[in-house]
């Protein structure tokens, strides 16, 4: 049997129904023209999300300056952010009565300040309407401006401060080659620096030939660098080209891994298969 050919284990499934609410929410993003990470990334729990009104959206375009083989976004050049997008999104914050924003964006490497200004813009529309509005980033590593990018988020201080390190480092080379681990943990520890009391939030993608000791050191080296929240996920190949899963991990690993996390002092975990950054995020 070849390796990227791995029969789906029976917990991994997922239900395909969708309700009214679904519609009304892909409905209103698309004559929004706001994107979302959710059909992006072609995340298996979109139906469930949407159902219940949540998306996360997805900012500065969909084409992202780096080319990560475990993802599914396009990569090349991508258009200058658009001024029109703060409004939109806090139109679909009213309309969807959010009170609770998951925000992402392509990396931007093209951009100065990383796109970080971008976020700023968002959150402060979106807070005009609606004051006690709370808002989890989960940002690029705005590589060579990270200390900029701190200080320009210092005045909108986000809810919960997300970038995930994705994998171990040992298999940065196939999965991330445009990341850089440590940029990426000294990214969560400047947020941390800043902003104490703001919970800040990696994710991991398993099921890519990591050992468990491997993902015991970054779980270490997250913890070190003052990271609260924690989420594991099981990868799942997004398109045909992308990167061939080597394991399903089963459910009771994640178990056994959340209660790692618990035990390392993690505040918030999530470890399971279905496991995504914004999953059950304003839980
Ligand atoms: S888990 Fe996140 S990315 Fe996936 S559908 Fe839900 S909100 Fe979207």
């Amino acid at each position: 049997m070849k390796m990227d050919h791995i029969p789906f284990p029976p917990w991994i499934r997922k239900g395909l129904s969708t309700g009214q609410q679904y519609k009304r929410t892909e409905g209103l993003l698309e004559s929004m023209q706001i994107d979302t990470i959710c059909t992006q990334a072609n995340c298996p729990n979109q139906r469930e999300c949407w159902e219940k009104g949540t998306a996360t959206v997805l900012i500065l375009g969909t084409i992202c300056t780096r080319n990560c083989p475990f993802c599914s976004v396009s990569h090349g050049s991508p258009l200058p952010p658009d001024p029109q997008e703060p409004k939109r999104i806090a139109d679909l914050a009213s309309e969807l009565a959010l009170q609770y924003l998951v925000i992402t964006s392509v990396d931007r490497d093209d951009l100065p300040d990383g796109g970080v200004s971008q976020f700023r813009s968002i959150v402060e529309a979106c807070r005009l309407r609606n004051p006690s509005m709370r808002f989890e980033l989960l940002v690029p590593d705005f590589k060579g401006v990270q200390e900029a990018a701190i200080e320009a988020l210092d005045p909108i201080q986000p809810f919960v401060f997300g970038h995930n390190v994705e994998t171990v480092p040992g298999l940065y080379r196939t999965v991330r080659p445009g990341g850089n681990y440590e940029r990426s943990l000294r990214l969560l520890r400047l947020a941390k620096n800043r902003w104490p009391n703001t919970p800040t939030k990696s994710s991991l993608m398993l099921g890519l030939s990591e050992s468990d000791e491997q993902v015991l050191a970054v779980l270490q080296d997250l913890r070190n660098s003052g990271c609260n929240r924690l989420c594991l996920g099981q990868y799942l190949k997004p398109t045909k080209d992308s990167l061939p899963v080597r394991k399903y991990i089963h459910p009771d690993e994640f178990a056994h891994w959340r209660d790692v996390a618990i035990t390392m002092g993690f505040d918030w975990v999530l470890s399971e298969p279905f496991a995504r950054s914004s999953y059950h995020a304003e839980e």
